[in-house]
């Protein structure tokens, strides 16, 4: 039995999915597939483009593209560029993490490093910062969840250690912490018992003592770059 459409007409080649004809309608505009794709500057569309065109997905006189293809035009971009929104420490650490891509500038949103965040984009400087002075691991005491995860992912290339602030700690354990970290943050304001913040107020030499009174990620970071920076002018 032949084939037939749904409203009994002989199917056609011609008609697409939905029954209707195939058109220019299933191709996208390239510039709006790019900029949705996070090339959303036009340096980075024209890199963009260049890369499409080498890997034969598109040709410069073409300014849509259709939907079939855009599976291989997303895994061409990855495979070839990565998106920097500029800033010295995402920089740094794209170029570390795909040294082969070639890099381009987008918006910080864009951004593959910190995604427009601000904890990201201050904690890159931040890391970047520990790291020339020597500090590898931060020893945090207190903090909500959500705001040490928050933390750790700011702080990418630094060991950031957490205790509870409500955990079970002795004198002995709190003196085995302390002498593997570089700098100590006591956090303020979140469930902290005194008897837990007590054991690391008084770090031995060599290790910094940061007391931050306000609750949140970035008050840790703006804390973490004052206290880097008289580290910075102490040596
Ligand atoms: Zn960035």
């Amino acid at each position: 039995m032949k084939a037939r459409g749904d409203a009994g007409r002989p199917a056609t080649k011609a008609r697409g999915d939905h029954g209707r004809p195939t058109t220019m309608d299933d191709a996208v505009p390239l510039a709006a597939f790019l900029t949705a794709e996070g090339f959303d500057t036009a340096e980075a569309r024209v890199a963009a483009r260049e890369v499409l065109h080498a890997a034969g997905l598109s040709n410069p006189r073409k300014s849509a593209i259709t939907a079939a293809k855009l599976a291989a035009c997303r895994s061409a971009l990855r495979e070839a560029l990565v998106r920097s929104c500029g800033l010295a420490a995402c920089e740094r650490s794209l170029a570390v993490r795909a040294p082969r891509k070639h890099l381009v500038r987008v918006l910080p949103a864009s951004c593959e490093h910190c995604g427009g965040v601000a904890s990201r984009r201050t904690g890159g400087g931040v890391s970047a910062r520990c790291l020339e002075l020597g500090v590898r691991r931060v020893l945090v005491v207190g903090g909500l969840p959500a705001a040490c995860r928050e933390l750790r992912a700011a702080l990418s290339g630094v060991e950031v250690d957490l205790v509870e602030g409500t955990a079970k700690r002795d004198a002995k354990r709190a003196k085995a912490e302390l002498s593997r970290a570089d700098i100590v943050v006591i956090w303020g304001n979140t469930p902290l018992d005194h008897s837990v913040s007590a054991l690391y107020r008084r770090p031995p030499a060599g290790v910094g003592l940061v007391l931050v009174p306000t609750r949140g990620a970035a008050s840790v970071l703006a804390a973490l770059a004052v206290h880097l920076e008289g580290r910075a002018k102490r040596r």
